[in-house]
């Protein structure tokens, strides 16, 4: 597995995103289906498109975080990498333990070899 910080922060992110903008759809979908189903499909739909929403704002708050400090990137970094399409100045560390991006998120260790010890955690 070779996905990078980035790469996994930009999933993340995108996949978030796009589950809040589907709750999103059902606002307009819920006054088009009773027309052609009848009035029982609809009804329904504006409560489960709410609850998608929030539950990817909330997800969007608190599911970020980064693969080595833990520190919730959610309120710094996660929307503009997350949503950069490759224009623009470019976030290339986490803002707190100033990993960058661009290394692989699992750290492969050669056999024997131990992981650094990390006196913060
Ligand atoms: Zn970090």
């Amino acid at each position: 597995m070779n996905q990078t910080i980035r790469d996994y922060i930009k999933t993340r992110v995108r996949w978030l995103f796009a589950f809040g903008a589907l709750g999103w759809l059902t606002f307009p979908l819920s006054q088009f289906l009773p027309r052609y189903t009848g009035d029982k499909v609809g009804a329904g739909l504006p409560v489960l498109g709410m609850l998608m929403f929030l539950g990817a704002i909330i997800a969007l708050n608190w599911a970020i975080k980064c693969p080595r400090c833990r520190a919730n990137l959610s309120r710094t970094i996660a929307m503009t990498v997350g949503l950069s399409w490759g224009s623009g100045p470019k976030v290339n560390f986490c803002p707190y333990c100033a990993v960058s991006l661009d290394e692989p998120r699992v750290k492969e260790t050669a056999p024997g070899q131990q992981a650094p010890f990390n006196p913060i955690r």
